[in-house]
């Protein structure tokens, strides 16, 4: 497990959601963008990283597995409103709802993390791009997250606890993943896999339909965020 990687996580996510909370900006155009670029870079992991993994394994029930993780995502975000993967609201969220918003991105965190020990993975570069993936994710969402809570008017302490939740929560499910994971269910982790990777695919293709332009229309630049996205994606597979 990399506790460098995992520090880099919740380091970068709490300085995003700081820096949300220090600054307004006018509109949200460059956050959009670094979306549309972490939503490449995210799909791209699931694509050339876990579903690989995923289909080495020989029972062919694992697809299903998968199909279970776009879904479980489906879930997660009827809970957060969307607010694990940065989704921009234009109306104000109810005050009532910061303990479904902090399940939600709770167990979003949690699921993320889980096979980040990297215990069973077959190919370990897919572990070091995950945690890019991860980390590329959460610093726009993190801004985002602040943002939305302090335009619905959320106190400090609750913006402070629910940044706290969504930077620990993928550390948290890495140290149970290494937990869980290295021994006892080790038979179980490419199941776990297939989970995640259905996560992350409709994770990334929620993210990238919502950084285009209202009309999915792609303009220039995020047009090139996606692309440098897949690319940088694909280089550090390479390595
Ligand atoms: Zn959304
Ligand atoms: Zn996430």
């Amino acid at each position: 497990m990399s506790w460098l990687g995992l520090s880099c996580i919740f380091i970068t996510s709490l300085l995003s959601g700081g820096l949300a909370y220090r600054i307004r900006l006018k509109d949200m155009y460059w956050i959009r963008i670094s979306l549309g670029f972490s939503g490449a870079y995210l799909l791209s992991v699931a694509i050339l990283h876990l579903l690989p993994e995923v289909f080495e394994h020989e029972q062919k029930s694992i697809s299903f597995f998968a199909l279970g993780g776009f879904f479980i995502q489906l879930v997660i975000e009827y809970f957060s409103k969307g607010l694990e993967h940065g989704h921009i609201h234009d109306h104000n969220h109810h005050k009532g709802k910061i303990y479904t918003i902090m399940i939600g991105i709770g167990i979003h965190g949690i699921i993320e993390g889980l096979p980040l020990s990297g215990a069973g993975f077959k190919h370990h570069e897919a572990v070091q791009n995950m945690y890019a993936g991860i980390i590329l994710h959460h610093i726009p969402s993190a801004f985002v997250l602040v943002t939305m809570l302090k335009n619905a008017h959320f106190n400090i302490k609750q913006i402070v606890f629910v940044l706290l939740l969504t930077s620990f929560a993928v550390p948290l499910g890495a140290i149970l993943g290494k937990t869980l994971f290295q021994q006892s269910l080790s038979m179980y982790f490419d199941y776990l896999l297939a989970i995640v990777a259905g996560v992350f695919l409709h994770l990334s293709t929620t993210i990238l339909f919502e950084a285009a332009e209202p009309d999915h229309k792609y303009r220039f630049r995020k047009f090139m965020a996606v692309c440098i996205g897949i690319a940088m994606a694909s280089l550090i597979s390479l390595l």
